[in-house]
């Protein structure tokens, strides 16, 4: 068996009372490495998805199928031990600020499931236009459609939470039914601007229209609170933004509507249609556990995340790339535009590669093989020594081809 590659796998499994390996196509081992250790990793999608020293103990400790299903009596949430019911029922309202928490398998689940429960067929959703694919990709699911609040365009491309009565009004001139749903991306994924969505949620309330915040970027990375944000219904992220393996997601809602999203199936009488029965059931769930008391203390220091976000993109312009969306910039998470690298790509052998190629042997990866004239990147936990190092490696990129 060859395993050279993946350098965690043994070369002879340890188990081996449990299978010889001599006659298994172990082929697929060669292509399970994974290189980041000891890299400065800016991918906005993994900054804030890294596991702790205990999460990790948790995932190899937990990696076995249904392993959180030892002493279920009946509903994954209600599980004693592991303390699932204590983080769902405790732990989790108070640290979103919310009447009820769930865990779901993702953000995108989240936003499903509310979409599932509260609109019908045909009913229009307003959203903001920064919203994230799978927002739409819901949407089609459920066989609802968009009205879409437009940004301000290039550079900032903020959305005007006062446009949503515009949409809102469109939709009802429209069609002649007010939206079912009000839905805005806090931050968004692609410029990581923050809308003022305690506005939105007004907006929709005076409209009677339940508003859900879609805060995979936020939840675990930045203080939220559904009391002051005053939506109804939140979703986040655990692999994308609370140091967990996943797939796995939070989703919060107001009591009110409790009865709706998770109404109980007529022939399993403890189980929540919505949720299918079970959502998380394993090690994403018990690494989300793992990380929290990390979690739940790192968002306290997000205003030194934004100062240094701040301070990167202060740097990157010195350089003469540009920092889309919002300025001052509010996240961690930014899209940056390099004409520059991409004049580079123009003539150089790698094309668009060379950026990767060239900043991987400085040490850094995250940012898309292939991209230069945009990419996004993330400065969240790293540390400012590790940022100095970014910059410098830009620096002595654009320097090396003289531009
Ligand atoms: C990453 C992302 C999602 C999807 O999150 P999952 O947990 O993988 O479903 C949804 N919305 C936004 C804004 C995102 O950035």
């Amino acid at each position: 068996m060859n395993g050279d590659n993946y350098k965690s796998i043994p070369n002879k499994l340890a188990n081996d009372d449990y299978m010889t390996t001599e006659s298994l196509d172990t082929s697929i081992l060669k292509n399970l490495c994974r290189e980041r250790e000891g890299f400065i990793n800016v991918d906005p999608l993994q900054t804030g998805g890294k596991l702790y020293p205990e999460s990790k103990v948790a995932l190899q400790n937990w990696g076995d199928g249904y392993s959180v299903c030892d002493f279920c009596g009946g509903r994954l949430d209600q599980i004693k031990n592991p303390p699932i019911y204590d983080f769902v029922y405790c732990i989790l309202p108070k640290f979103l600020e919310v009447d009820i928490a769930r865990v779901t398998n993702g953000a995108r689940e989240g936003i499903d499931t509310v979409m599932h429960s509260m609109c019908s067929p045909g009913d229009t959703v307003v959203i903001d236009k920064n919203a994230h694919y799978t927002t739409y990709v819901a949407l089609e699911r459920n066989h609802l459609n968009v009205q879409e609040v437009l940004n301000s365009g290039y550079p900032e491309f903020k959305i005007d939470p006062e446009k949503y009565i515009e949409a809102i009004e469109e939709v009802k001139k429209n069609t002649g039914k007010l939206p079912t749903l009000t839905l805005l991306t806090y931050p968004d994924g692609a410029y990581g601007n923050l809308v003022d969505a305690k506005r939105v949620a007004e907006i929709s309330h005076q409209y009677g229209i339940p508003f859900l915040v879609n805060a995979a970027y936020g939840i675990g990375r930045m203080p939220i609170s559904v009391r002051e944000l005053g939506c109804d219904f939140i979703v986040g992220s655990g692999h994308k933004s609370m140091s967990a393996c996943g797939p796995v997601g939070v989703l919060g809602l107001k009591k009110e509507y409790e009865g709706k999203i998770l109404r109980r199936s007529k022939f399993y009488k403890v189980k929540e249609v919505e949720l299918l029965g079970c959502t998380a059931r394993g090690a994403s769930l018990i690494t989300l556990m793992a990380s929290f008391p990390y979690v739940a203390e790192r968002v306290k220091n997000w205003p030194e995340e934004v100062k240094k976000a701040r301070w990167f993109s202060g740097e990157i312009e010195n350089l003469g790339l540009k920092q889309l969306g919002e300025k001052p910039h509010n996240h961690d998470l930014m899209f940056v535009e390099s004409a520059k690298f991409f004049e580079i790509s123009q003539t150089h052998p790698k094309r668009g590669y060379f950026l990767h190629s060239d900043l991987k042997e400085r040490g850094i990866v995250g940012i898309k093989p292939g991209l230069t004239k945009n990419f996004k990147m993330s400065t969240f936990m790293l540390k400012e020594d590790d940022l100095k190092k970014v910059v410098n490696a830009f620096k002595e990129i654009l320097s090396k081809y003289g531009v």
